[in-house]
C-alpha cells in the first residue's frame, strides 16, 4: 500500500552525465574534460596547504578566487561570483533570475541540463529550434520572455555565435537577464566578459572543469554587474553559505594566475580538434567547424548507436544523445593527440574494412 509520504516525494528526471569507466585503460572522451593536468601552479597550491588550517571554515566569498578571476580579466572583484562548478552557479542563477510567469527561453539542442532546473524550480520554459545546420538566430528569441540562457558556443552543437550577435540578443532583450554560459568559450576565443560594463542584464558563467583541467575540483564563477552579483550572494547564503571548499578557492585561484599554461593547452587542444576534424572528414564524417573541445559529428553509412558501441567495445568512450534530432550524432571529446589516432585508427578499420 502507498504510504502517505510517499506522494510528497519529488518526482524528477535527474540529468545524466557521461559514463564513468571503471578501468584505467579507457580512453575517456566523454565528458568534454581536458587531456592534461592543470597547472603545476595548482599542484603546488595543494602540496603546500595547510590541513590544520581545514579546522576553520573556508571564506564564505571564495574571495582569493573571486579576486584572482577578477585580475585575470581586468573587472572588480565585486563582478565575480564563485561556486562548486558551473552546475553550482547556473543552479543559483535560475534560482536568482528567472522568477517569472513568462517562460525562459533556450535553444531545443542544447546543454540538457537547463530543463532539469526548470523542472526542480517550477521555471515555465520554451526551447526555440535551431536551425537545420544547428545555427542559433538570435531574431528568434526577440520576443516577451523570463530570462534566456545559451551556452556559447552551444553544446553538443560546438557552434558558436560572434559578439556581435551576442551584443544583439543582449541588447534586445534590456527587460529579461541574459545567461551566457561561456564553459566552452576559451576554445573559441569569443568571450562577452567586456560587455558586462555595458549591459546590466548580462549573467556569463564559465568553469574551470574544460580549459583549465580542473572538473575533480569543482570550481566554477559567474560573472556580471555587482547589483546581480548581491543576488547569487543572496541565493547561496540561502542554500549553503560555503559551497567552495578551502583546498578549492587555493587551486582555483593558482590555476587562474597561470595565464601561461592555460593559453599553451588550449592552444594544444585547439590544434588536435582541426587535426582531428579533418581527419573524421577523410573518413566521411560529417561535422561542423567545432568552436568547443569537442566535435559533434555523423556518418551517412554507419548509425550513431552502431560507431557508439563499435569504439566503446574497443575501450574509446564517447557521447550519444538518444533524443530527438540528434540521435544521428555523436559527440567526441578532444584528447590528446595519441588519443585521437587511437580513435582515427579504430574508426577507419570500421568504415574502411
Ligand atoms: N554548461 C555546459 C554547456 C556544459 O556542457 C557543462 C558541462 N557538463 C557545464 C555547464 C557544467 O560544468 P561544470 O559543472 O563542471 O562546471
Amino acid at each position: 500500500m502507498e504510504k502517505a509520504f510517499q506522494k510528497n516525494l519529488i518526482n524528477i528526471e535527474p540529468y545524466v552525465a557521461g559514463e564513468q569507466p571503471k578501468s584505467d585503460d579507457i580512453i575517456k572522451l566523454n565528458a568534454n574534460e581536458n587531456p592534461y593536468p592543470p597547472s603545476p601552479a595548482v599542484q603546488k597550491a595543494i602540496a603546500e596547504f595547510d590541513a590544520g588550517a581545514l579546522r576553520l571554515y573556508p571564506p564564505m566569498d571564495a574571495a582569493p578566487l573571486r579576486q584572482a578571476i577578477a585580475d585575470f580579466y581586468g573587472i572588480d572583484r565585486s563582478c565575480v561570483f564563485a561556486g562548486n562548478g558551473s552546475d553550482d552557479v547556473l543552479a543559483a542563477a535560475f534560482r536568482a533570475f528567472f522568477n517569472s510567469d513568462k517562460p525562459l527561453l533556450y535553444p531545443d539542442i542544447t546543454y540538457s541540463f537547463y530543463p532539469v532546473w526548470c523542472e526542480l524550480l517550477k521555471i515555465p520554459f520554451e526551447t526555440v529550434p535551431v536551425d537545420e545546420g544547428f545555427n542559433i538566430h538570435v531574431e528568434d528569441y526577440y520576443r516577451e520572455n523570463g530570462g534566456i540562457v545559451i551556452p556559447n558556443p552551444n553544446a553538443p552543437t560546438t557552434i558558436g555565435l560572434g559578439l556581435d550577435a551576442v551584443e544583439d540578443l543582449i541588447s534586445h532583450n534590456r527587460d529579461s537577464i541574459v545567461i551566457i554560459d561561456e564553459a566552452y568559450a576559451d576554445f573559441s576565443g569569443v568571450s562577452c566578459v567586456p560587455l558586462i560594463k555595458k549591459y546590466d542584464n548580462l549573467v556569463i558563467t564559465q568553469t574551470f572543469s574544460k580549459s583549465r583541467a580542473l572538473a575533480g575540483m569543482r570550481v566554477a564563477c559567474a560573472m556580471a554587474d555587482p547589483y546581480l552579483i548581491g543576488y547569487l550572494d543572496a541565493v547561496k547564503d540561502s542554500y549553503n553559505s560555503y559551497p567552495m571548499d578551502a583546498v578549492a578557492i587555493r587551486a582555483g585561484a593558482a590555476a587562474m594566475s597561470d595565464r601561461e599554461y592555460f593559453e599553451q593547452t588550449c592552444k594544444k587542444i585547439i590544434a588536435t580538434r582541426e587535426r582531428t576534424a579533418a581527419g573524421l572528414r577523410e573518413l566521411g564524417f560529417i561535422l561542423p567547424d567545432s568552436s568547443a573541445n569537442f566535435l559533434f559529428v555523423t556518418h551517412p553509412k554507419h548509425t550513431a548507436k552502431e560507431i557508439f558501441s563499435y569504439l566503446r567495445e574497443r575501450g574509446i568512450y564517447i557521447r550519444y544523445f538518444n533524443k530527438p534530432r540528434i540521435d544521428d550524432r555523436l559527440r567526441i571529446t578532444i584528447g590528446t593527440d595519441e588519443q585521437m589516432d587511437r580513435l582515427i585508427s579504430e574508426l577507419r578499420t570500421l568504415i574502411q574494412g
